[in-house]
């Protein structure tokens, strides 16, 4: 993990980076080891990494004894990995997007960590997707953007929280690690990023008979930040009627914002209309 070494490969090999692909590499080894610290990685741990690139963070991984699998959706830095990881033996590359390939297929059953530093066009449904597929995954330690690693954290009331913070908070316990500056990347990007932890939880943190829709009212809640809750849940096709007695029976005023909201208040609204 260094700019000399990671622009020479690339120009060996001829590639232009993509700006589409979100192809932002790491330069920084101290930022590769920090993600393998952050991830407790120990020799013999399944890990599935998600865009390894030129395969720095991926030899990083190899090289603490990991079993690696790791998805990349662009074909010439395929080419690229065989050269760079000649060798390691533990590695395995998948050449597909992440969004379509069969994680269940590639990754067996037993438990593994995902560790990654995420395309950021496409952070949000990879990680959604990561969760609501409930794949036998312990720990997700990826590099996001600031911006969105704080909405993950983000609690009630404040001005990050959104229906991002319930779901994530709702499958996991998310913490930010470490702020990575634009400079430990080539090309840098334009923000700052956040290496995040979310330890995937075994039990939700509330009791809620339809998970379905435990997320459409929360959905709802937080479609319109400027209206009530009383209002913005009406997006849910509920007669004004019935969402007044939950509220009631919640003890929720329905003149509040759908943001201040916690999980355990959306639970309680998804447990009395699923009654
Ligand atoms: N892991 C490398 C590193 O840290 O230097 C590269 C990280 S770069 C931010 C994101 C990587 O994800 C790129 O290699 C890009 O080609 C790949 N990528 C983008 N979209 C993808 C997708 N849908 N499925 C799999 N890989 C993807």
């Amino acid at each position: 993990a260094n700019r000399d070494v990671t622009l020479h490969i690339l120009k060996t090999f001829g590639i232009h980076m993509s700006k589409k692909l979100g192809q932002n590499f790491l330069i920084d080894e101290q930022v590769v080891q920090a993600i393998i610290q952050a991830a407790n990685i120990q020799a013999g741990d399944a890990v599935l990494e998600i865009g390894p690139g030129i395969g720095t963070l991926t030899q990083g991984l190899a090289h603490s004894g990991a079993q690696v699998t790791a998805v990349e959706i662009d074909r010439q830095l395929v080419s690229v990995l065989a050269k760079t990881l000649e060798g390691c033996e533990n590695v395995r590359i998948v050449h597909g997007d992440i969004l379509r390939v069969n994680i269940s297929q590639e990754m067996g059953t037993e438990s593994y960590k995902v560790v990654a530093n995420l395309p950021y066009y496409i952070t949000t449904p990879i990680i959604m997707g990561l969760l609501e597929q409930r794949l036998p995954v312990e720990l997700l330690v990826t590099m996001v953007q600031k911006e969105v690693a704080q909405r993950m954290v983000a609690l009630p009331g404040t001005k990050d929280y959104g229906a991002l913070s319930v779901a994530v908070q709702y499958y996991t316990e998310p913490e930010i690690m470490f702020i990575v500056p634009p400079r430990s990347f080539v090309p840098a990007p334009a923000v700052e990023s956040a290496v995040i932890r979310c330890t995937v939880r075994t039990q939700p943190p509330v009791m809620v008979q339809s998970e379905k829709l435990f997320f459409q009212i929360v959905k709802a809640a937080f479609s319109q930040r400027r209206k009530t809750l009383f209002n913005a849940l009406k997006t849910t096709g509920r007669p004004p009627e019935e969402i007044k007695e939950a509220l009631l029976a919640a003890g929720i005023d329905g003149a509040r914002r759908g943001e201040t909201l916690s999980l355990e208040e959306f639970a309680v609204i998804t447990n009395y209309w699923s009654k």
